[in-house]
């Protein structure tokens, strides 16, 4: 990916002076989310910018290894309250998905976004957003290579965990050279990568282990088995849910899974994956989500049931589509030495 000279010299415009700046992230944030937010805080420790990094959310205790975790600012505990002159949004496809943070945004705020997801919605005074990058927080290594900053501990390890996560460890269709070579870069630079995965991964609550066995006891199937559902309903919900879904997508067979999560009562988190080539941000959209071609997710108001019904009819939609060779997204892989193949994933 090579960043705009131009797009990093206007972040470094915008965060020029000493105004105390908010970076938020996403709702339910991942480790992109929780990652680039710590490291951006790092970044602007480093230019003399007076920051608080806050996100609507209680941040996920398997992150709190992270340096600069501590800092963090649920704010759901404690709201904003004020508003800011600048607020930097990182990793949020729409500014909906600051929830309560938005309070902090007035007429005067100006507002920066730095984000990788594919979506129309231009939010911020500046834009820098690359659906090529992997994560946000491979761009935010960009911004420091172009600005040659120091990759301090805390920036280097909010990065790698940013790039690690959202490439489901270098699993995913999204993982590129670039993603690979970044990381190459902050481990030599001395992030520990055995002990990061190990917290990250291995290492579960006991409620989010109860909670697992409990979703994968809902597994259902549709469409010959070529949609798995898991989710957890009414009180069922845990706040430590992250890569659930994956469990229902790693299945022999399955091309489109689902995960839902009962927030509150009547109010859903779904998280879609896709194995095959039906696009899953066209589905999630359709709900006033997003995210990619093959991970997304939306918030649903509304009885199981409907949750459901509503969503295996997108799906039939996707599948039907597929079938017929109108695939809402790229029909097959054509590896670059010209084998083409039907790549599944
Ligand atoms: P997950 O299912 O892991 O929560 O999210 C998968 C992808 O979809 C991520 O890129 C995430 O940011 C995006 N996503 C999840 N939920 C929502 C949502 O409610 N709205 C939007 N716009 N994107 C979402
Ligand atoms: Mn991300």
């Amino acid at each position: 990916m090579n960043l705009l000279v131009e797009s990093t010299r206007d972040i470094r415009e915008f965060l020029r002076g000493d105004e105390e700046t908010l970076v938020v992230t996403h709702h339910s944030p991942d480790g992109d989310a929780i990652g680039s937010l710590t490291a951006f805080g790092g970044m602007l420790d480093q230019l003399c910018v007076p920051n608080v990094i806050a996100v609507d959310d209680t941040p996920p205790m398997k992150y709190s290894f992270l340096p600069g975790f501590d800092r963090i600012v649920n704010l759901k505990a404690h709201p904003v309250g004020k508003m800011y002159p600048r607020v930097v949004v990182l990793d949020a496809g729409a500014l909906e998905r600051i929830g309560q943070a938005k309070s902090a945004i007035g007429p005067g705020t100006r507002i920066l976004n730095i984000d990788h997801h594919f979506t129309g919605e231009a939010y911020g005074h500046i834009n820098l957003v690359e659906v090529a990058a992997a994560a946000t927080s491979e761009i935010l290594y960009e911004i420091c290579a172009a600005w040659g900053l120091e990759i301090t501990p805390q920036i280097a390890y909010g990065l790698y965990v940013g790039i690690l996560t959202d490439t489901g460890r270098f699993r995913f269709a999204n993982t590129t050279a670039r993603s690979v070579e970044i990381c190459s870069k902050l481990i030599a630079l001395g992030v520990d990568t055995s002990f990061v995965t190990e917290r990250v991964y291995f290492n579960m609550s006991v409620d989010a282990v109860r909670a697992l066995a409990k979703a994968l006891t809902s597994l259902e199937f549709y469409f010959d088995s070529r949609v798995a559902l898991i989710g957890l309903g009414g009180a069922n919900h845990s706040s430590e849910t992250e890569g659930f879904v994956e469990h229902a997508c790693s299945i022999d067979g399955v091309v489109l899974a689902g995960f839902y999560s009962e927030m509150e009562p009547g109010l859903f988190k779904v998280s879609l994956r896709s194995r095959g080539r039906v696009d899953v941000n066209q589905i999630a959209a359709g709900f006033g989500g997003g995210g990619h071609k093959k991970a997304a997710g939306y918030r649903f108001r509304g009885d199981l049931a409907d949750l459901k019904n509503s969503l295996m009819q997108a799906f039939k939609v996707g599948l039907d589509a597929d079938l017929q060779g109108n695939s809402t997204s790229e029909t097959a892989g054509i590896l670059p030495w010209g084998r083409s193949t039907m790549v599944e994933n």
